[in-house]
């Protein structure tokens, strides 16, 4: 018999979370029940709860970047175990059998990966996030969160930290190496946090300098204020990588024009509209405007252990149930230091 598990919903594109219930379903040979702690707001959510980039299933359930404790295994499963802290991030499951999966990069699952919400199991059936207090899936989309990272503080880095995470990697950001972020977010705190533990030189583009001294903490070498006349001019030819997290239109030109020679401009955020740019700020320059999506579970539980070596955690705000429409509000205003994590013990009626 499938669970009943208290859930937080919204029924329409764009309308308030109330509580309700979702089912899980049994726990199967391969299955890892877990009883979700804490489930991070990734603007992704805020994004497909309100419908911008397209049609999406409802009633929803968003969440993925989901921490919590497991409390049963199936028969078969050898990963983990009752007790064990772990996560879910964007992904629940994948063809297992495309040259993609083969790789160990499922966030290109060629037959499309399940999403953890607002997507639908191969069977058809919705499946519903970590806006709740417990999830059934396999246990190869499950990830070991190292001890050390506070469960809370780790939810993030199931979404946010593997999509800064593996640009950087792909990239090749190190020692040497000259990183911008642009936005200080969700992800562009972890991406400086992480670029600057690899061991590059790491910028914040950001629109002011409200933020300046957080950046500093969190491991920003420098800091560009975009809204000052002419900052972004003044830094021509500096930058091997831009990693964009901006979930609006940026400056196209202005941005690739700070690239080096063979510099690559990364899209992580994502905007709904159609970016556009001049040819010529690429051709002068040899550069590559790219985007990246996710990461695979082998990368991701990567990137966790490489958290739990370097200390490295999202920077987060603990809510409870009732809180959830308004840090929608205040993440679009860029109000959030630096995620808000929802407390999953406050959804039970
Ligand atoms: P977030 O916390 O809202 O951060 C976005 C940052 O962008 C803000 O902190 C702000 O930084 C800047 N920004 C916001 N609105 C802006 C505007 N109108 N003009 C200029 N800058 C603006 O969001 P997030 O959770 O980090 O997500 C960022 C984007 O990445 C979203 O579009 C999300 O859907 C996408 N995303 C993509 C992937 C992927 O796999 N590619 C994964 C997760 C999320 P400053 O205040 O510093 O300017
Ligand atoms: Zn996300
Ligand atoms: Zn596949």
């Amino acid at each position: 018999m499938p669970t009943t598990v208290p859930a937080l919903l919204t029924d329409s594109s764009g309308g308030s979370f109330h509580r309700g219930t979702v089912e899980r379903r049994d726990v199967g040979a391969h299955d890892v029940a877990i009883d979700v702690k804490f489930a991070g707001i990734c603007h992704s959510d805020i994004h497909q709860a309100r419908e911008e980039w397209g049609s999406a299933i409802f009633p929803m359930v968003p969440g993925h970047e989901i921490a919590g404790v497991v409390t049963a295994v199936g028969d078969e499963v050898t990963e983990h175990a009752v007790g064990d802290r772990v996560g879910i991030g964007c992904f629940v499951d994948s063809c297992r059998e495309c040259e993609y999966c083969l790789a160990g990069e499922e966030q290109f699952c060629l037959k499309g990966n399940v999403a953890t919400y607002n997507g639908r199991q191969y069977s058809g059936e919705p499946t519903y996030g970590g806006y709740s207090t417990a999830i059934v899936a396999d246990e190869r989309y499950v990830l070991r969160i190292p001890e050390g990272i506070g469960l809370d503080v780790a939810a993030p880095l199931l979404c946010a930290g593997i999509t800064t995470y593996s640009p950087l990697r792909h990239w090749n950001a190190g020692p040497g190496s000259k990183v911008a972020v642009v936005g200080l977010g969700g992800l562009g705190h972890m991406a400086v946090q992480l670029a600057h533990a690899m061991g590059a030189e790491v910028t914040v583009i950001s629109r002011s300098r409200s933020k300046e001294q957080d950046g500093a903490k969190l491991g920003a070498d420098h800091w560009v204020a975009t809204e000052e006349e002419g900052a972004l001019k003044a830094l021509r030819n500096t930058f091997d990588l831009i990693i964009n997290t901006v979930s609006a239109d940026v400056d196209v030109d202005g941005l690739a024009g700070t690239l080096r020679v063979g510099g690559s401009l990364v899209y992580v955020g994502a905007p709904a509209d159609r970016q556009s740019f001049a040819v010529f700020s690429l051709i002068g320059g040899r550069r590559s405007i790219a985007g990246s999506n996710i990461g695979g579970i082998r990368e991701t539980q990567e990137m966790l252990d490489f958290c739990g070596e370097h200390g490295i955690g999202s920077v987060v705000e603990v809510i409870g149930a009732d809180e959830v429409d308004a840090a929608y509000d205040r993440v679009v205003e860029g109000k959030v230091h630096y995620r808000v994590v929802i407390d999953t013990a406050t959804i039970p009626a």
